[in-house]
């Protein structure tokens, strides 16, 4: 899998999945634009880590359409192009029925909708719009188990990537006559700060051994799938969902 001056944009790249994405992207001769929310430290960080040159760091709340439009505009400029891009910002809120009232059910629901859900679908359209006429592209939804599995403490997070699979491969058809793939991968738990917080909880242990491998996924499990969907080879995969979920949890 080369890369080699493929221009690609990562959002939420500054920690977690979206770092080890843009190291691996990086270390395979890709400029990336590494987006971030509110961690200007931490992108920078991965920006000075980053193997090659011309890598960029650029803040926008993918929760915010403008912001969205905003950001494609000046991967453009900044990067002279873009090839491929990967919605991985999330966030998971627990919001469990009998814990919330209505104002703090209805608060999460729209907090994880417009970002893991509707900003990816603003970013989808935005970039399918300068990818139709220019060669075509690459776009990578991280999902989750949980769209498969269910979310009882996160139900807008469920909710959030079932519709991000849904969204995929809706596009994945839409998109493939303009040479534009579209998929998604799905992780089980990974060790980032979203599932650190369970550390040292009673529910971890239950956490580390729901994979019969007896742990929980590294960043880097999850960005190996997300370069394949990206690679010229993967191109008959697209509307495709890869579990990186340790076989715990399996779907036919
Ligand atoms: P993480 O460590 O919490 O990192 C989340 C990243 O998203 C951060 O860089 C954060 O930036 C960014 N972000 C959050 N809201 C944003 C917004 N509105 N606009 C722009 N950036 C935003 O999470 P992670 O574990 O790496 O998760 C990455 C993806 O994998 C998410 O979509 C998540 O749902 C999915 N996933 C994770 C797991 C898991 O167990 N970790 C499992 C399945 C799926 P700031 O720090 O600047 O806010």
């Amino acid at each position: 899998m080369e890369f080699d001056g493929k221009r690609v944009l990562i959002t939420g790249g500054s920690r977690g999945i979206g770092r080890a994405c843009a190291m691996a992207f990086a270390e395979h001769g890709a400029v990336v634009a590494v987006n971030y929310r509110t961690g200007a430290a931490a992108a920078e960080e991965v920006l000075a880590a980053l193997p090659g040159e011309d890598h960029v760091a650029l803040q926008a709340d993918v929760s915010e359409p403008q912001a969205v439009e905003g950001l494609v505009a000046s991967v453009v400029e900044a990067l002279g192009g873009l090839d491929i891009v990967v919605n991985n910002a999330g966030i998971f809120i627990d919001h469990v029925v009998e814990d919330v009232g209505f104002d703090e059910w209805q608060a999460a629901w729209d907090r994880v909708l417009k970002t893991n859900l509707v900003g990816p679908a603003n970013l989808c359209f935005c970039a399918a719009k300068h990818m139709i006429g220019h060669g075509g592209g690459k776009i990578v939804n991280i999902s989750s188990r949980g769209a498969f599995r269910g979310e009882p403490d996160g139900p807008a997070y469920g909710a959030s990537k079932a519709g991000l699979n849904a969204l995929s491969q809706s596009l994945a058809r839409r998109l493939a006559p303009h040479d534009i793939t579209v998929g998604a991968v799905a992780p089980g738990f990974v060790d980032t700060e979203m599932a650190r917080r369970y550390q040292g909880t009673d529910m971890w242990d239950d956490i580390t051994s729901q994979s019969p491998f007896g742990r929980i996924a590294k960043p880097e499990e999850v960005a190996a799938a997300v370069l394949f969907l990206a690679s010229e080879n993967a191109k008959f995969s697209s509307g495709a969902i890869i579990d990186v979920n340790g076989a715990s949890y399996l779907r036919t």
